[in-house]
């Protein structure tokens, strides 16, 4: 498989997505890759072309998130940068630079002989967050600011100041909270 280095936006956001599929992250929802099925929902859902995924593939693919979690909640540059090149060197892949058809040159990471899912996602997301760090910067890795929620994101939006690791859920939830405290407040005086 080959991942275009330039990417990274996508790559940075599809990690952001898997690593929100934990159970630990939605607890109440629980696990979101509950079975190769789901995964394989979840993969055409964030544009992966992929065959479909077996049992083999749902279990690596779980162990990447584990991976992918901590590098998104790093408390340090160095040690998101320390984490990923490790989880990188994890798969066999060389860099090149390849022209793309009427749109110049660009850095690609091919995979070298291998050709799981999860191999495929760690070069793909694995550089998508370096160049995150060296594009966005640190700040871009946070925390999601529900207090119901224990996800973890990076800001690929322009504005860089999203607070939610899923917008629509997270970032919905409180508004719906805050409204419901709101009116109960109005409603007792
Ligand atoms: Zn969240």
């Amino acid at each position: 498989m080959q991942a275009l280095l330039d990417d990274y936006i996508q790559g940075a956001a599809f990690a952001t997505e898997l690593v929100n599929t934990s159970p630990a992250v939605w607890v109440v929802a629980g696990d979101q890759l509950r079975d190769s099925e789901s995964l394989h929902a979840f993969l055409v859902e964030n544009d992966v072309q992929t065959e479909a995924p077996d049992e083999h593939d749902l279990e690596q693919v779980r162990a990447l998130r584990e991976r992918l979690r901590p590098i998104v909640d790093a408390s340090s540059p160095g040690e998101l940068v320390d984490l990923t090149h490790e989880l990188l060197s994890t798969v066999p892949h060389h860099v090149e630079l390849v022209e793309v058809e009427g749109n110049g040159w660009r850095w690609q990471a091919t995979t070298d002989g291998v050709d799981t899912v999860a191999q495929e996602l760690t070069v793909f997301t694995g550089y998508a967050l370096l160049s995150a760090l060296r594009m966005l910067g640190f700040e871009r890795f946070r925390g999601c600011a529900s207090p119901t929620c224990n996800g973890v994101f990076v800001d690929v939006s322009r504005g860089g100041r999203r607070r939610y690791c899923m917008p629509d859920l997270c970032g919905n939830r409180i508004n719906v909270a805050n409204h419901r405290q709101r009116r109960n407040a109005l409603g007792n005086k």
